[in-house]
């Protein structure tokens, strides 16, 4: 290479030197160029970068503007709803009433023959002596006295409940019903003793659509119902016991009957208006059982015997059968067999007060008592509740220390545990 470099001439020299030179100028230029596109990318980019968060934060705020309305709608619309709330509030804090309401068709809901019997002088009366017995009530229920409006919806055919209450004796035949029925409304502005006219659905329609309606109605505070006599209410009656809410809003009115159906329901309050409702004079002992608690006191026949000496026919219809064997136990005593009654249910409290003959009733014999004999069968059930109060009583032949062998016998025989055997 030396020796080559030594035969170049000045010439060359010279053109290499051009050479080199228009090389330089030729990389200058181009990393001239490269700084300006990249510093011309650099501004494109941050240009986008600034735009694309320009955008964002308009977004942002035309969010922000959007919640802040929305914000101040929902405070709007809490103030209303806080303001309805407040309202409710204080209607449902009023006193508000309490409902009497009648099936006044039935026999166990027609007034004393003192009322019916003196027309408009009778009807007025008889809503005076219904508006202070259930003012009396209404403590029961911790109601305000004093501020409880009382009301009263009782529907009847009053051609028919004439015709039937002037053939039971509860009225003379002179007497008017209607004219009842006008003391009655006139008395008290809250009372209706209202005619549904002929047809025996006429009243149960009425008062079915009225309780269903006040039920749900807030200034209802409590519903004394007076429609317990009849197993048609018991469905009807089944779905506001199975809430507790409503159950222990309503309160069942009874004369001398609660129909068992009614009375497995489950309804905790009753009420008897004695001196308002007359007590049966006809038939009907009752299939279940007013209002008592039960008593240790025995069922003696011997007693019974004593305050009448009237000996009252066989009773066919006892059923008997469900005395079934004596049941002994290890060492040879009489134990009761389980009777499968909940000691707990109403119709077992209610039973006494129907002051049914044990004898009549579950043995079928009775050689006198003052008690009820009038022939009505009972069912199974009814036949062991009346058996779980009779067993109250100790056997007279236990309490002598002695045996019992009798199948039939109607008594405990657990000394100490009079009731015994019965599940409870
Ligand atoms: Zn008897
Ligand atoms: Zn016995």
């Amino acid at each position: 290479m030396a020796s080559k470099d030594k035969d170049l001439s000045l010439v060359d020299y010279r053109q290499r030197l051009i050479y080199f030179k228009d090389a330089d100028a030729e990389r200058n230029s181009m990393i001239h160029v490269k700084e300006t596109v990249l510093t011309a990318l650099s501004a494109t980019a941050c240009q986008f970068l600034r735009q694309g968060l320009t955008e964002k934060l308009e977004q942002a705020q035309i969010g922000f503007r959007q919640i802040s309305l929305d914000l101040e709608s929902e405070r709007g619309q809490r103030r209303i709803l806080q303001s309805r709330v407040e309202d409710l509030e204080a209607l449902t804090n009023r006193p508000g009433f309490i409902l009497v309401l009648i099936d006044a068709d039935a026999d166990d809901y027609a007034f004393h023959e003192k009322f019916l019997s003196r027309n408009e002088a009778g009807g007025r009366d008889a809503a005076d002596e219904l508006q202070a017995r259930t003012k009396d009530y209404v403590k029961n229920v911790k109601l305000d006295a004093e501020n409880t409006d009382i009301t009263v919806r009782a529907y009847a055919g009053l051609k028919s409940l004439r015709s039937a209450c002037v053939r039971n004796g509860r009225m003379k035949e002179s007497s008017s019903m209607s004219l009842f029925a006008h003391g009655f409304n006139q008395r008290q502005a809250l009372f209706d003793f209202v005619d549904v006219g002929p047809g025996k659905e006429g009243a149960d329609n009425k008062v079915r659509e009225c309780l269903n309606l006040f039920v749900e109605f807030w200034g209802c505070k409590h519903i004394v119902l007076g429609a317990c006599h009849d197993s048609g209410y018991a469905s009807f009656l089944g779905k506001f016991a199975g809430d507790v809410s409503i159950r222990d809003r309503i309160t069942l009115l009874h004369g001398d009957t609660i129909h068992l159906r009614i009375a497995e329901l489950g309804f905790t309050e009753t009420l008897r208006l004695k001196s308002v409702f007359a007590t049966h004079k006809t038939s009907a002992v009752p299939r279940v059982f007013a209002n008592a608690r039960v008593s240790a006191t025995p069922i003696s026949p011997s007693a019974s015997v004593a305050a009448s000496s009237v000996k009252h026919p066989f009773n066919p219809a006892a059923l008997t059968d469900r005395f079934g064997i004596v049941f002994r136990d290890d060492t040879g005593k009489r134990v009761d067999k389980l009777l499968g009654v909940d000691a707990n249910t109403p119709y077992v409290n209610y039973l006494r007060q129907a002051n049914m003959c044990g004898w009549y009733y579950l043995r079928g014999k009775c050689d006198g008592c003052d008690r009820n004999h009038v022939p009505l069968p009972l069912k199974a059930r009814e036949f062991d509740c009346l058996w779980f109060l009779v067993r109250h009583g100790l056997c007279f032949k236990v309490r002598k220390g002695k045996d019992c062998d009798d199948p039939k016998c109607i008594y405990g025989h657990e000394e100490g545990l009079p009731i015994g055997s019965v599940t409870g």
